[in-house]
């Protein structure tokens, strides 16, 4: 995989180049993925291959995002009549078709199925899979004190088995400081928050501190 310095959000209607991200995200993910295989998630990272590239197992990607929420942000604040910002009583875990040119929707189990993306079962494995990721990183970042509010996980089919693929990355994730409840994710890009570089740098550094 290939980390490159594009950004982009809203269906890629707005694109940047931020320079240095790839490498930082290439570097974040490598560790995440890592901290995953440590609890014994399997995932397709390998090992890093350059400061921007990591050898990954070659999957097939199963054209659903599975995205996880402890706290209510974005689309789902949007959607449902959730306060932005709110502690879910219970982890929230939806899937999202791939799919730009019908904006990634929101598909329940009926429909995944009947567009022939995953059977039932694999839909049911990928939700525990969200979750069990979920169980892992969002203890990981408490530590750090960030709050992991959502995050974005794609998965893929290798070898007859469903494997974490894709990146992690604060590109994927929404990431709050837990003191003063600051964006430090991909948010901050999305909505002219800041500056997304050293955001992103300041993630990298506490990360790889750790
Ligand atoms: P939302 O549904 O609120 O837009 O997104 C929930 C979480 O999933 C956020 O952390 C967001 O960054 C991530 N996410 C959802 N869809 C995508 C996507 O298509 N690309 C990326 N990079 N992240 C996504």
């Amino acid at each position: 995989m290939e980390f490159r310095d594009d950004i982009t959000a809203f269906d890629a209607v707005k694109h940047d180049q931020v320079v240095g991200k790839g490498k930082v995200n290439c570097q974040i993910s490598a560790k995440l993925f890592g901290v995953l295989t440590e609890h014994g998630i399997t995932n397709h990272f390998v090992r890093e291959l350059s400061e921007n590239e990591l050898l990954c197992r070659k999957v097939d990607i199963v054209m659903l995002e599975v995205i996880v929420r402890n706290y209510a942000a974005g689309s789902l604040v949007k959607r449902y009549p959730f306060e932005q910002g709110m502690e879910l009583p219970h982890p929230i875990v939806n899937m999202d078709l791939k799919n730009d040119a019908y904006h990634d929707p929101l598909v329940n189990t009926d429909i995944a199925l009947a567009l022939g993306i995953a059977n039932l079962q694999e839909q049911r494995e990928m939700r525990e899979m969200g979750l069990r990721v979920n169980e892992v990183l969002a203890p990981y970042f408490a530590e750090m004190g960030l709050i992991l509010a959502d995050f974005k996980i794609e998965i893929g089919r290798y070898k007859g088995k469903l494997i974490v693929a894709d990146e992690i990355s604060p590109d994927t994730m929404r990431l709050w400081d837990k003191e003063t409840g600051k964006s430090m994710d991909k948010d901050v890009y999305r909505f002219d928050k800041g500056d997304v570089s050293a955001t992103y740098q300041v993630i990298h550094e506490i990360i790889m501190g750790k």
